[in-house]
């Protein structure tokens, strides 16, 4: 291995497959992505990798996939092989070869002074090519355990759960309570950032392994936690973490001022061919999103698509530099400023600005204008927002629509109508080591557990929970544990 290419990374320049040019894609809701890629140009990517000895940038993966691995693969052309060794660590690799913020690249070793390898796009390459040359197919297990397994949410941690847990033997039934299955890879990303195609073909590989899905079903409403318990051997809460951080200013119930989300899953309603309500078309308005994380670029996006006069996307917080601090090297992620896609494709980014009420100026019942304040933070030594000092104030900005995209605060644990089923001061759903809640054998996984955070993460969470339940059911398992399970990370230095 890597044998045919010890010096890749001196004779070939970094090409990504990249995007659409943004003049283009902005005028249509098919994927940013470019569709083609050429084999060539991959293989020669994948000569970049220098298997350096130490890969860090399978410990910048949150689910330690085996990149100098597949990256020598595809540099051999033995595609096949690659997918193998993708699958064996990620269960939906076009989820994240598409989707994911690719904190392995900025862990690379060629990153210390030189452009990272294009791993994501490899993946991504692997992943396309597999499903084209009819290489990902059904692997039901060969054995039943006579064990039953219910899974609560239909997101990347719960298929992933899912999956695992089928292919140990167990029976699994998937309960989602939206009509379509796939969590915020259904409805919350917007199409064009991941096609539902790719959804749709998975559900139908779980579906033909054995997975049974129950869609329209609200855990807690339609049926108890104890309901399930009892027709289940185990249970894996995946209800992700939906519930919106709000404004709560002055005219926050004004018409036009909506959560993000809201308005990004009717456009993923209208893209499916659901009619879009007048509610949630941004058609010639100047539109303001608040929140300067990924769901605010899509709002942004969105916003462009359907067709805005103008869109500002406001964060509370400073601009940051942009290059590395001094206190933050690599391979940690860098904290710099980076033009999101959706601004790539227009719009301004506004920052250090505070919401301090919606305004109705023509008393009509609607949002015309946002009235702001410039300000700058003191931090604790956690780097959290402690004291506000106002720089101006009074700063009025006109709209007729605002998007709140500023966040979550965790689980809509409500609506499992269960009181056993407490929350960490994090706002996260309560669970020991092994994932289990304080109701013994209803165990959690995902954004549920963690807190709203990556579609990579939610995948090695539905992984490490299937272990978890597997070990729970036989007392032994073989399924693996993701490299976070296996690798604890290494307590404070000095203990
Ligand atoms: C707009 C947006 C864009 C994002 N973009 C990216 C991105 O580009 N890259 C990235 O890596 N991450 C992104 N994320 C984050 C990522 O989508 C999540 O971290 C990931 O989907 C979490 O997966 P999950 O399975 O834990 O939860 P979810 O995907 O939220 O799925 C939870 C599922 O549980 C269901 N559910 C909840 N309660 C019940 C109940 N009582 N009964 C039955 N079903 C229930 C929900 O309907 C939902 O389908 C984005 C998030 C948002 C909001
Ligand atoms: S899942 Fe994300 S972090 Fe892991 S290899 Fe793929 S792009 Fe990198």
């Amino acid at each position: 291995m890597f044998e045919n290419h010890p010096d890749g990374f001196l004779r070939h320049l970094r090409r990504p497959i990249g995007y659409r040019e943004p003049a283009l894609r902005v005028a249509d809701f098919r994927q940013i992505s470019r569709f083609q890629w050429d084999p060539g140009q991959l293989r020669t990517q994948g000569e970049r990798c220098m298997d350096c000895g130490i890969p860090t940038c399978m410990a910048g993966c949150p689910i330690g996939n085996i990149i100098p691995d597949w990256n020598d693969l595809v540099s051999r052309g033995a595609w096949r092989e690659a997918l193998a060794r993708l699958h064996a660590t990620n269960n939906f690799p076009e989820f994240t070869g598409y989707t994911c913020p690719a904190p392995c690249e900025t862990a690379c070793t060629l990153a210390i002074n030189d452009d990272a390898v294009t791993i994501k796009d490899i993946e991504r390459a692997i992943v396309d090519r597999g499903w084209e040359a009819g290489w990902i197919r059904p692997q039901p297990p060969s054995q039943r355990t006579g064990k039953q397994v219910a899974v609560v949410g239909s997101g990347p941690a719960g298929l992933a759960a899912a999956q695992q847990l089928n292919r140990a033997g167990h029976r699994v039934t998937v309960f989602e309570r939206d009509d379509a299955i796939g969590g915020l890879m259904r409805y919350g990303i917007p199409d064009f950032k991941f096609p539902k195609e790719q959804v749709a073909r998975r559900v139908q590989q779980l579906h033909d392994e054995g997975i049974k899905f129950r869609s329209g079903v609200t855990v807690g409403e339609d049926l108890s936690i104890d309901e399930l318990k009892g027709q289940f051997d185990a249970v894996c809460l995946a209800i992700g973490a939906r519930r919106p951080r709000d404004v709560p200013v002055p005219g926050r119930d004004l018409a036009g001022v909506l959560f993000g989300m809201e308005y990004l899953c009717a456009e993923n309603r209208h893209q499916a061919g659901e009619p879009l309500h007048a509610r949630m078309n941004a058609q010639g308005q100047r539109v303001i999103v608040l929140g300067g994380g990924d769901t605010g670029a899509d709002c942004v996006a969105t916003a462009h698509r359907q067709g805005a006069q103008s869109v500002v996307q406001i964060s509370i917080n400073a601009r940051l530099p942009d290059v590395r601090q001094p206190d933050n090297p690599w391979p940690g992620s860098p904290q710099i400023h980076r033009q999101n896609y959706a601004l790539q494709e227009g719009g301004e980014e506004a920052f250090s600005l505070n919401v301090v009420a919606f305004l109705d100026q023509d008393q009509d019942g609607k949002v015309d204008a946002l009235e702001l304040e410039r300000v700058d933070w003191g931090r604790d030594d956690q780097g959290r927002r402690t004291e506000k000092l106002v720089l101006e104030a009074g700063i009025v900005m006109p709209t007729e629509r605002v998007l709140i995209a500023i966040g979550f605060e965790g689980p809509e644990a409500s609506c499992l109508n269960d009181a056993r089923l407490t929350l960490t001061p994090r706002h996260t759903l309560k669970a020991d080591v092994r994932k289990m809640t304080p109701v013994p054998g209803v165990f959690v996984a995902g954004d549920a557990g963690r807190g709203q955070s990556l579609v990579v993460w939610a995948i090695g969470e539905g992984r490490d929970v299937a272990r978890q339940i597997d070990l729970w059911l036989m007392g032994e398992s073989r399924l693996p544990a993701s490299l976070q399970t296996a690798y604890p990370p290494l307590p404070p230095r000095g203990l």
